[in-house]
């Protein structure tokens, strides 16, 4: 899964959202990185800032704290409640207790404004740096099964799984977060980039894919164990 964001940031670019209502502010941010050929997309308001994070692919989102519908600290909470991307926090409030609040409640890094597009553009490397860590292990295992993330080759008892794109990326979330229990809204929200609904029964449907193809049922559990009103968890077999 996003394979693009990989490749832009390789290739030097990031795409980047901007939440800040102050017209000049924004304007001038956004020139800057757009100049330093960054894809920028900008958004004034916390509310329409949430939205574009969810639906737009961007690699980072830059979050001013003072917007007129919704407190900043609230939009850091909501974007992190449904995904998993780095925030840099712009903040005029030049306060330790604070920043350390921001950085508890989720934000990977901040700026204090005013601040330079430099600056801004030096932090941006480093949260998509600590993201991209090249010596992040590619290959998962428990049990009999195997997971290449660099291949995309998923191996049950030695025989290759036949995957769909979305049944591999089910797979390679969970088996990342071996014996952890997974929300459904965490899955929907990192493998479909969609918010939670109730009756949503996406997930569901793909996980009960993916069970056929790994040989077992929701009754008949090996690895994919539900675990009822909290999500899904993966573990090997007892043997
Ligand atoms: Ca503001």
């Amino acid at each position: 899964m996003g394979d693009g964001r990989v490749t832009l940031y390789r290739s030097g670019m990031a795409g980047i959202l901007i939440i800040e209502d102050d017209v000049h502010v924004r304007g001038a941010v956004a020139r800057a990185l757009a100049g330093r050929g960054h894809d920028v997309i900008t958004e004034a308001t916390g509310m329409a800032g949430l939205e574009a994070s969810i639906a737009s692919d961007v690699d980072v989102v830059i979050l001013d704290l003072g917007l007129p519908d919704v407190d900043g600290a609230e939009v850091l909470k909501m974007i992190r409640a449904v995904r998993e991307i780095p925030i840099i926090v712009a903040t005029a409030r030049d306060d330790e207790r604070e920043v350390v609040k921001l950085l508890d409640s989720g934000a990977d890094d901040y700026v204090i404004k005013p601040f330079s597009a430099e600056l801004l553009e030096a932090r941006i490397r480093a949260v998509l740096r600590r993201g991209d860590r090249t010596d992040d292990p590619v290959q998962y295992a428990a049990g009999g099964l195997t997971v290449d993330l660099n291949s995309r080759e998923a191996v049950l008892d030695a025989q290759l799984l036949d995957l769909t794109r979305r049944e591999f990326d089910l797979l390679a979330y969970l088996i990342e977060r071996a014996g952890n229990v997974v929300s459904k809204r965490e899955l929907l929200a990192n493998i479909w980039r969609q918010p939670y609904g109730g009756a949503d029964k996406t997930v569901d449907v793909h996980l009960s894919w993916l069970r056929r193809k790994l040989g077992e049922s929701a009754k008949e559990p090996r690895y994919l164990h539900t675990v009822r009103g909290v999500g899904i968890k993966l573990t090997a077999p007892e043997s």
